[in-house]
């Protein structure tokens, strides 16, 4: 039977291909934007370097202070360069952490963003917005901070190192198994997910080999573009709900999070999504996709572990009571036992387990 759904495209327009990162200034006049500040991690200044070469005199000063998960200082201080310099745009560079900060000057200044994303977080795809405050994050929805415009070129990935094409590639793949059992899921967007999923579930094994393959570096970013657009779309479950938790209470590195815990879930919620399995079974090419999913980062070489993270049986009480304090969207109810169990398993590197 077919279910019922509402589909709402996003105005997005995406340029790929290898060698687009070129094409930054053509995008930033296509916008408007005439003084561009250009954002990156310290990381990264000699890319921010390049796009402001490109840029010429469409550029107007290199903010290279994006750290993750956008704290509200960091904001601040790039607000004041860009109301010192004029700025009416932001060329984002770089990744989820810096994609995040050209978000939080759209929403506090009505900047456009031009993103150009060098990982497979996916944040360019979506509405969603971060800040950090005294610790606390807080996260939502505005479409003012959408970008305007996505730049994806696999040659600017060919530098991201193997560990971190690993888990943020399986971060890419959590938002399309979460938006194939979402509630607001529709065809274009399972069709998407399953898309993305397949290619980047075949592409990451050779790049962790060979990072400077570019044909599976092409292969990985177009899966990244496709699972994140799933994210933008549809509302997230216990996965993302658990990650965030995880990573708010116990400050772990995000992508690395979601490389655990996915599978775990992926067990947790299939039996209730039997749509959703059938697309990972055709999407992994496997009959029992949680553990395609656990086989696939061990492949990878991704942490097998959240005891690998740092976390110990003792921090998790207070992971429970905070995702059960909130209410999210799940195909499954969620228990407390039911969290126990998932968490235990997620803790020591465990099987996966269904109920
Ligand atoms: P990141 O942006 O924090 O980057 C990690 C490190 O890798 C940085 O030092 C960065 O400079 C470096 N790096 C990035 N690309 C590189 C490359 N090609 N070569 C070499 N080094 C490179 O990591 P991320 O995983 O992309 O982003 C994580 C953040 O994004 C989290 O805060 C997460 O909450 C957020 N996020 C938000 C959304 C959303 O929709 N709002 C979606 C996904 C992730």
């Amino acid at each position: 039977m077919i279910r019922e759904f509402t589909y709402e495209a996003l105005p997005m327009r995406v340029v790929f291909g290898a060698g687009a990162v070129r094409r930054i200034p053509e995008e930033a006049e296509r916008l408007g934007i005439e003084r561009a500040l250009v954002l990156a991690t310290p990381q990264q200044t000699a890319l921010a370097g390049t796009a402001c070469d490109l840029l010429a005199d469409r550029a107007v000063e290199i903010f290279d202070r994006a750290r993750m998960h956008v704290p509200v200082e960091t904001v601040a201080a790039a607000a004041a360069v860009a109301a010192d310099r004029g700025a009416d745009g932001c060329v984002a560079i770089g990744g989820g952490s810096t994609i995040g900060l050209g978000k939080a000057l759209a929403l506090r200044q009505g900047l456009p963003v031009l993103a150009v994303p060098t990982t497979y977080a996916g944040s360019e795809m979506t509405p969603i917005w971060g800040l950090t405050d005294n610790a606390r994050k807080q996260t939502g929805r505005d479409p003012a901070v959408l970008p305007r415009s996505v730049i994806y070129d696999p040659e600017l990935t060919l530098p991201l190192p193997a560990g971190l094409s690993a888990t943020s590639g399986l971060n890419a793949i959590a938002h399309a198994v979460e938006a194939l059992y979402a509630p607001d899921a529709s065809p274009v967007i399972s069709a998407m997910a399953e898309r993305g999923i397949r290619g980047l579930a075949g592409s990451l094994p050779t790049i962790t080999g060979d990072p400077a393959d570019i044909d599976a570096r092409s292969a990985a970013l177009q899966g990244a573009w496709l699972c994140g657009a799933c994210l933008g779309a549809t509302t997230m479950g216990l996965h993302h709900k658990l990650c965030h938790v995880l990573g708010g209470v116990l400050d772990l590195q995000h992508a690395e999070t979601h490389a655990v815990v996915l599978p775990h879930v992926a067990a947790f919620n299939l039996d209730a999504a039997p749509d959703a399995r059938s697309a990972l079974q055709r999407a992994l090419d496997t009959t029992d996709p949680a553990e395609g999913l656990a086989e696939l980062a061990a492949r990878l070489g991704a942490p097998g572990s959240l005891a690998e993270l740092g976390v110990t049986d003792a921090d998790l009480p207070a992971v429970i009571e905070e995702v059960l304090a909130s209410p999210y969207t799940n195909p499954r109810p969620v228990s407390r036992e039911a969290l126990e169990r998932l968490l235990h398993a997620a803790v020591h590197g465990g099987p996966t387990v269904a109920t």
